[in-house]
């Protein structure tokens, strides 16, 4: 049996597309291997968002040459994002690559290996027109109780900043049908907590359907305890989506919100088409509705022409808002987009600079916000043991908090209630109370 690796980078929607991809190779009749070194095939899954995602990707090129050159029957293929962006300039700087496929290919990865055996070289790149195949029933899913349902591709948005919408074309959306089915299967075998998909997830919409619609036929799904949905972009977070996340019992606590910046100059030059007080507008409509609401968001430090007032103005949006967790990156110039031609950069040190204040502020804040959790006692769902120690379990609550837990908690306990004993910056500690599912 041939066996595979695949390396990803990126979000969740990479993630989801790997667990595609292996589902693919499984239906070819491969199997995962231990490591690249055991493998036939090697392929990694990539991320263009930032300038730094796409030069790692080279540097893991460079380092699987030797592995190529020992075993030349092994094929290397990139797919994703950086594999749209550079095309066949993959093979002119990395010849021993074998298959170089974009995002909204990956439904014929089977016939690529083909053609990339046959023909020692295979490339495949989405134009817009192509009609986009969403490989249902096909993912190799990871295990645990978290399953990601795709419901759209693409991204209609025109940010300056951002390469997405060129690598992954235009929106295109699933069916409601589809959505429905799969998440009602995946709930009924044992994944009590699905995760819908899309860059621009909120924009979601089918026939007379609109995402809060969607949302009420998901939660109905017998089995589904928690549902989550990212990334949402604020300016589809209709009134009707806010209530459904007030209104329906399975739709967690937690939105997922990218702010980019707290400054409306900023915002404006982004065209991000929202104001920083929309943005609040929404924020303060689901704290009042949904009890214990938390937010996570995005943030671009070092946006060309960005001001020390207008970086202010993020900070003072993240202390306002204070978010259970910031991801937060220095400006990166992408080509082909509106910003990168603009000119008008932040000297690379001052943006370093900028984005370490962010932390350091984000980091008092999330240690407080975690801090009050603390004697609460929250639902946490088990998903696996811990990164830093393979003996302590952990789960996450409905608001998205990490909770590590005792590791004599009994196996096969998957929902229970815990108290929580100590805050840190990242995660929480929690002792259980009655576990109330074992698997
Ligand atoms: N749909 C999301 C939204 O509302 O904008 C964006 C998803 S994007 C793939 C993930 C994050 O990468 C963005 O929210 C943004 O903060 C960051 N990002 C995108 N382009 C970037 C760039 N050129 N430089 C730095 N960060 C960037």
């Amino acid at each position: 049996m041939k066996r595979y690796v695949i390396e990803t980078w990126g979000c969740q929607m990479n993630v989801h597309d790997s667990e595609k991809m292996a589902g693919i190779l499984r239906r070819c009749g491969y199997e995962e291997a231990p490591s690249v070194a055991e493998a036939d095939l090697v392929l990694l899954n990539t991320c263009s968002v930032r300038e730094k995602a796409a030069a790692k990707v080279f540097s893991r090129l460079g380092a699987l040459r030797r592995l190529k050159r020992a075993r030349p029957s092994m094929l290397l293929g990139v797919c994703g994002c950086v594999a749209q962006v550079e095309g066949e300039t993959i093979f002119r700087r990395a010849p021993w690559v074998d298959l170089v496929m974009g995002p909204r290919n990956l439904a014929h990865l089977g016939d690529l290996l083909e053609q990339a055996r046959r023909d020692g070289r295979s490339l495949s790149l989405a134009r817009d027109d192509d009609p986009l195949v969403f490989p249902s029933g096909t993912a190799a899913r990871a295990q645990g109780p978290r399953a990601y349902v795709t419901v759209m591709e693409g991204c209609n948005k025109h940010c300056a900043f951002c390469i997405v919408p060129s690598t992954r074309g235009r929106e295109v959306y699933r069916s409601a049908e589809e959505i429905v089915a799969e998440a009602g299967e995946l709930a009924a075998g044992g994944y009590p907590e699905i995760e819908l998909l899309g860059q621009n997830v909120n924009s979601w919409h089918h026939g007379e359907d609109d995402f809060a619609a969607l949302l009420h036929r998901v939660d109905r799904l017998p089995g589904v305890r928690r549902l989550r949905f990212t990334t949402s972009h604020p300016g589809h977070l209709s009134r009707r989506i806010m209530e459904a996340m007030r209104d329906l019992p399975s739709v967690c606590n937690h939105l997922h919100l990218p702010a980019q910046s707290g400054s409306d100059r900023v915002l404006g030059r982004m065209r991000r088409g929202y104001t920083r007080e929309r943005y609040l507008a929404k924020i303060r409509f689901l704290r009042a509705a949904v009890p214990d609401m938390a937010f996570s968001t995005d943030l671009i430090v070092g946006f060309p022409g960005e001001t020390e007032a207008d970086f202010q103005a993020t900070l003072d949006l993240v202390s306002e808002v204070c978010f259970a967790q910031v991801y937060a990156f220095c400006y990166s110039p992408r080509p082909g987009t509106e910003a990168a031609r603009a000119g008008d950069p932040i000297p690379q040190e001052e943006q370093a600079e900028r984005l370490q204040r962010l932390f350091a502020l984000q980091e008092t804040l999330q240690r407080r916000a975690n801090e009050h959790l603390v004697g609460r006692t929250l639902e946490v769902l088990v998903d696996g043991p811990s990164r830093l120690d393979g003996d302590v379990p952990k789960g996450r609550t409905r608001c998205n908090r990490i909770v590590h837990l005792p590791a004599d908690l009994p196996a096969g306990t998957r929902f229970l209630e815990a108290r929580i004993v100590r805050a840190h910056p990242h995660s929480l500690t929690g002792e259980p109370g009655p576990a109330t599912t074992a698997a």
